[in-house]
């Protein structure tokens, strides 16, 4: 399906690790490195794309002539989407996304002790809670799964309703952290399958910018 889009179609990426603050010294997060994210800003980019990257705290350079928007936690991500996604044609949301924020922020260092318990709470689904605003733009979302990746892959496509998505192999050799090369099932809103087979993250990004922005929207 080609949508009609503007002429030069906004690129709003999300990449990085979300940070929930336990107490003013320690955080919970994951291992998200936001190389997919930066190299898909990249890509965008070197074809002519606007583009915002909306980062979580990586080790990474931004791209050249890339707008960017720094985050924390999945509710600093929630506001930044909720005033920027309306102004973009499609959105890359490759942000790992921690699913669970502690119920209270101590104000005070918490005390070494011999065990601790602390209660988390969900985070919303920030890309499911974009239906409500999505109108034209087409959404992208990325997923990794220790199991049942086909299976996981599509109920997520369906259940965030999502144009596309993008599986990662985990375990068995397929280590999709960091810059190593990766292999990627990608699952439209039809439910085609696409494979991505043993690449680079650059490599990768310019064939997802290819298939999903240049295929959608007339340049
Ligand atoms: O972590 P999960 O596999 O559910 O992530 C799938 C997609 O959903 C990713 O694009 C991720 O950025 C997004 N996500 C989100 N809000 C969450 C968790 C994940 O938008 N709370």
């Amino acid at each position: 399906m080609r949508r009609k889009s503007r002429a030069f179609p906004r690129v709003l990426v999300t990449a990085g690790p979300t940070r929930e603050w336990l107490d003013p010294v320690r955080f919970l997060t994951n291992p998200s490195t936001g190389v997919m994210g930066y190299e898909i800003a990249r890509a965008a980019r070197q074809k002519g794309l606007a583009v915002t990257l909306v980062t979580g705290k990586t080790a990474l350079r931004p791209p050249k002539g890339v707008r960017v928007i720094l985050f924390e936690s999945a509710e600093d991500l929630s506001r930044i989407l909720t005033s920027e996604f309306p102004r973009h044609d499609a959105l890359f949301m490759t942000a790992a996304v921690g699913d669970y924020t502690p119920v209270t922020v101590r104000k005070n260092k918490i005390k070494r002790k011999s065990t601790l318990a602390v209660t988390f709470r969900q985070t919303p689904d920030l890309v499911a809670g974009l239906q409500k605003l999505k109108k034209h733009q087409i959404v992208a979302g990325f997923c990794l799964e220790t199991e049942n990746l086909e299976a996981n892959a599509r109920a997520k496509l369906k259940s965030k309703k999502l144009d596309y998505i993008v599986a990662n192999y985990f375990g068995r050799g397929a280590q999709p952290f960091g810059t190593g090369k990766t292999t990627v099932m990608v699952f439209d809103r039809s439910g085609r399958k696409t494979v991505f087979r043993d690449m680079s993250k650059k490599v990768l990004a310019g064939k997802l910018v290819d298939k999903i922005i240049l295929t959608e929207c007339t340049l």
